[in-house]
């Protein structure tokens, strides 16, 4: 057997230096923590060369005593635990000593330090982790460290770097991360001789993200609050006509530390399901609070994810928050109704919109913990199931519901396929044509309508009361799907894959899925596992064209990751991913059989709105075109 040997402490601090030193941004995340930690007011990073070549981090927090300097540098070395005692500590918040020999180990360092009240401080010069010199200095109070030539001498290391501008990016989000985190404490951050951010300080969220975002994001912004006995949830988030094209301005703060969590950015998306279609993304600033022993930092080495005693608790949470501040905004997505809760901006006397937000507790009271949110799009246009704008269309709510009982027996394809037995395009009050045995029972007297045909491969024009009717068939289509996979009866038509689809996710992804089989199958879907990262996918549900099929399964496999509970707003998701990919496509023409069954379910008032909550139909009176035509 080998002989074993212990490591020396400097090949050890390599080590270590491996796990907490990743990058530039990492050096500056650790030395902007530490700053936090001694009390600092203002903190202000400085960087050159994307933080290869030059990092300094300034603080007038605490300082280090003399005698203490050189101690800081050792591995395991912290004033912030004595004892096993305080282990809990470095489970909660990640102290762990080791930071600042992990980044000496790596670099040339120049240390200043002087306490709060100390007449003269101390300067310390070390280089790969050995002390070069000490030596008293007169310096402000507080502590100024500067990391240069970062991994000098780990030149395998070096050579996983990207371009200083990639990592020069990277520092500025961490940067700003730190400081969106702590709007009490005033940032500074230089990169290479330019100011970039500059934070008050003063305490105020507000002016916090005015100053790290400018005039234009913090306009588009509502604030959004909500508190329970454990969970306490404040900040902002956009209001629908200011979403984005990705998830880059999602900002969640767990207590005091910026953090990523899937759960929280499904919390906040689930909010915004009626008012943004998809490919669009809300933003955020949400301040999360919590007792300290209900999260756990340590999950994610740098800390940067977390891990909650009760998903569910902080779900909810966030979600009621941000159901409350939508909850102004209604038929028309992105115009408030009015109030008086500010966007920062406007917080800040810059000329801009008033408005209310519910809190949770108000938006609670009023509608109960319904997920579906009243109002919202629903006015304008569109067909609108249980209200009767459109005149004599029927929709008492008995109807409604016969209707989708009756349809939840049927499969989809057969819905969709199905040959209409009447050629004329004409019903009035005719029995549904789908299934003779089931006319009996199901006394539905259509509306007298007229399918005149399809337009742009997208839309079916039809001609009912007074009105033409333009009914986007692919959203329609998808709804029909939403709600079928969701009727308890839902039985899956599959399709044999003849050659399998090999799908790449990831070792933790593939296990997931594995886990998930069973649901998956009720799904439609066979998969195998194929290789350590990989899963073949042998049969899928029989409207999904054969090339979406990985798409679907990775979007099948981010809801799966949420947790290990599927609860019904994540298997919802699962639904409108199925539905969407199973859907006519716009762009492609359809038969008209398929253009009458989709008018059918859109006419009986079954349909109104596609499962990302854009509305299916779009009425133009005869009004309209009569005034366009100017023959009023
Ligand atoms: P940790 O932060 O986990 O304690 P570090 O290696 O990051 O470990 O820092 C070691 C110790 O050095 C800290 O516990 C603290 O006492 C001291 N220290 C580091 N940075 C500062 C600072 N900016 N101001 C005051 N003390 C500091
Ligand atoms: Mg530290």
């Amino acid at each position: 057997m080998p002989k074993i040997f212990e490591l020396e402490p400097h090949v050890a601090d390599l080590i270590a230096a491996g796990e907490v030193v990743e990058r530039p941004a990492s050096v500056v995340k650790e030395l902007m923590e530490n700053s936090i930690d001694a009390g600092a007011g203002i903190v202000t990073v400085e960087i050159n060369d994307g933080g290869m070549a030059y990092i300094r981090v300034s603080d007038n927090g605490c300082g280090i005593a003399p005698g203490d300097a050189a101690t800081a540098f050792k591995r395991h070395a912290t004033s912030k635990i004595r004892s096993a005692e305080g282990l809990e500590a470095i489970g909660t918040l990640g102290f762990r000593g080791e930071a600042l020999a992990a980044i000496a180990a790596v670099s040339r360092i120049c240390l200043t330090t002087c306490e709060q009240g100390a007449d003269e401080g101390v300067r310390l010069i070390l280089e790969a982790g050995v002390v070069k010199d000490v030596a008293p200095a007169g310096c402000p109070e507080g502590t100024t460290i500067i990391v240069r030539d970062l991994f000098f001498n780990t030149p395998a290391r070096l050579k996983f770097m990207k371009s200083n501008r990639a990592e020069g990016a990277a520092v500025a989000s961490t940067v700003l991360r730190c400081a969106l985190s702590r709007p009490d404490v005033s940032f500074r951050f230089i990169k290479d001789g330019k100011t970039e951010y500059h934070t008050p300080g003063d305490s105020r969220i507000d002016s916090c993200l005015y100053s790290l975002f400018g005039r234009e994001f913090s306009s588009g912004l509502v604030s959004a609050e909500s508190d329970d006995m454990t969970v306490s949830v404040k900040g902002y988030v956009s209001k629908p006509d200011a979403s984005r094209g990705n998830r880059s301005y999602q900002f969640f703060v767990v207590n005091g530390r910026p953090i990523q969590s899937r759960i929280l950015q499904a919390a906040l998306e689930q909010a915004y399901t009626n008012y943004l279609s998809s490919g669009q993304f809300p933003t955020c600033v949400l301040y999360i609070s919590t007792r300290p022993g209900d999260v756990d930092v340590n999950v994610h080495p740098a800390k940067t994810e977390v891990k909650f005693v009760s998903d569910k608790q902080v779900f909810d949470a966030v979600y009621h928050a941000v159901l409350g501040a939508l909850d102004m905004f209604g038929a028309e997505s992105g115009k408030q109704k009015s109030g008086k809760n500010a966007s920062p901006a406007a917080a800040m006397g810059i000329p801009g919109d008033k408005f209310k937000s519910l809190t949770a507790d108000e938006y609670k009271k009023s509608y109960g913990l319904a997920t579906n949110i009243p109002g919202s799009l629903s006015g304008g246009s569109a067909i609108n199931g249980g209200q009767s704008s459109a005149g004599g269309r029927i929709n008492a709510e008995g109807q409604f519901s016969q209707q989708r009982q009756k349809y939840g027996n049927e499969s989809l394809q057969g819905v969709i396929n199905a040959a209409m037995p009447d050629s004329s395009n004409v019903y009035e009050g005719a029995s549904p044509p789908y299934n003779a045995t089931l006319a009996s029972d199901a006394k539905i007297s259509l509306p007298a309508y007229r399918v005149i045909g399809e337009a742009l491969k997208t839309y079916i024009i039809v001609e009912y009361s007074n009105s033409l009717w333009l009914i986007d068939k692919h959203a329609a289509h998808e709804r029909i799907h939403f709600n079928a996979l969701k009727s308890d009866d839902y039985e899956p038509m599959s399709q044999a894959l003849i050659v399998p689809i090999v799908c790449r996710l990831g070792i933790s992804d593939v296990s997931i899925m594995l886990d998930n089989t069973q649901l998956l199958d009720d799904l439609g879907f066979t998969i195998e596992s194929f290789g350590e990262d990989s899963v073949a996918v042998r049969r899928i549900p029989s409207g999904i064209d054969v090339g979406d099929t990985e798409a679907v399964i990775s979007q099948i496999c981010e809801q799966l990751k949420l947790g290990s509970y599927v609860n019904s707003e994540r298997l919802d998701n699962i639904f409108r991913a199925i539905a969407c990919k199973s859907s006519i496509k716009a762009g492609k023409s359809s038969s008209i059989h398929e253009l009458e069954a989709l008018t059918e379910r859109v006419m009986t008032g079954e349909i109104t709105h596609c499962p990302h909550g854009r509305p299916v139909s779009y009425e133009i009176t005869k009004a309209t075109l009569d005034k366009g035509f100017k023959r009023s």
